[in-house]
């Protein structure tokens, strides 16, 4: 049993405690919105007042926070920083979505301090973070990663070390750059079935048994009707939101400039999402994407 600060409740942290305190463990949870510090003591963690006290004598700390500049001001830059709170005992885990250079950067202070820090992004969505299924991707030593792995494991199935510090959030920006890529192609295919009068359901199983496969065809339709229990059967409600996947497709983006590597379908695809997202679908799942090529 260990003692965990956990800070940030949000869709994905409130359902992380949860699984960690199911584990067995003493969480000390904090969050900005003292809604979410209730609801995590009503999943059984203790409610911490500040974010120092969340952080303070314990064995982990994992935060889940928005973007970079939320974790970069908690850890290293903003006042009562908690990289001058924990202990060099205290193994810092980050599973936001943030930029590999902020994540190294961050790591790079961590050392210099004697403070140990892994980037860990996560796939899933809140479906996964409250099943405890999510995908964990580590960027840290091999020293690091085997003492996050146990931990990690209370939250998610599979847990991946990427590689070195930053590799998780690398490895993230990869993925999602590609989901997106998948989606829009399959909207693309799709779309252009039904203008030539196809039934979707029976055009996705030809292009499930035959080179089209892809995840978003498997498992996440995109057109209402097709498959159940997805967000197009839903109104595109709930799953894994425009806005998210337009910050992912930035992260990919500015990644894709620092390392000189060319995206351009990466960059159509955030180009979609955009166009989207301006005509004020930002709140409703991606696969509704789908939408704009049918207007
Ligand atoms: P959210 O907005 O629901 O939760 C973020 C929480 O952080 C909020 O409760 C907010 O009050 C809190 N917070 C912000 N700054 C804080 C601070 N300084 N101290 C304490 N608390 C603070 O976001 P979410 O959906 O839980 O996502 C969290 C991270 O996980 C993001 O980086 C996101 O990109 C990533 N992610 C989300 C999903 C998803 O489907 N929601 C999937 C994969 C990854």
């Amino acid at each position: 049993m260990a003692t965990i600060g956990f800070i940030g409740l949000g869709n994905m942290g409130g359902p992380m405690v949860a699984n960690l305190v199911k584990a067995g463990h003493i969480v000390k949870a904090f969050d900005l919105s003292p809604v979410q510090v209730g609801k995590a003591i009503d999943d059984g963690a203790q409610g911490a007042q500040s974010a120092q006290e969340a952080a303070t004598d314990v064995d982990f700390l994992v935060s889940m926070l928005p973007a970079g500049k939320h974790v970069e001001s908690l850890l290293v830059t903003g006042e009562g920083a908690l990289f001058d709170v924990v202990s060099p005992n205290t193994l810092v885990i980050d599973s936001s979505t943030i930029d590999a250079a902020t994540a190294k950067r961050v790591a790079e202070v961590g050392a210099s301090k004697g403070i140990s820090f892994v980037d860990a992004p996560v796939s899933g969505g809140v479906g996964g973070a409250v099943a405890g299924t999510l995908a964990f991707m580590v960027g840290g030593t091999a020293e690091q990663f085997a003492k996050a792995q146990p931990i990690l494991a209370c939250m998610g199935k599979n847990i991946f070390h990427a590689g070195e510090s930053g590799a998780g959030q690398i490895a993230k920006a990869c993925n999602n750059m590609l989901l997106a890529i998948h989606m829009t192609g399959t909207c693309e295919a799709l779309n252009m079935g039904l203008k030539n009068g196809l039934d979707p359901a029976v055009l996705s199983e030809i292009m499930k048994q035959s080179s089209g496969n892809n995840w978003t065809l498997q498992v996440y339709n995109p057109v209402p009707g097709v498959m159940d229990g997805v967000p197009s059967a839903n109104d595109y409600q709930g799953g894994f939101q425009v806005d998210l996947m337009f910050k992912d497709l930035g992260l990919a983006m500015e990644l894709s400039q620092q390392s000189a590597s060319p995206t351009p379908m990466g960059s159509q695809a955030r180009a979609l999402f955009n166009l989207h997202k301006a005509k004020g679908n930002g709140g409703l799942d991606f696969s509704s994407v789908m939408r704009l090529y049918q207007e």
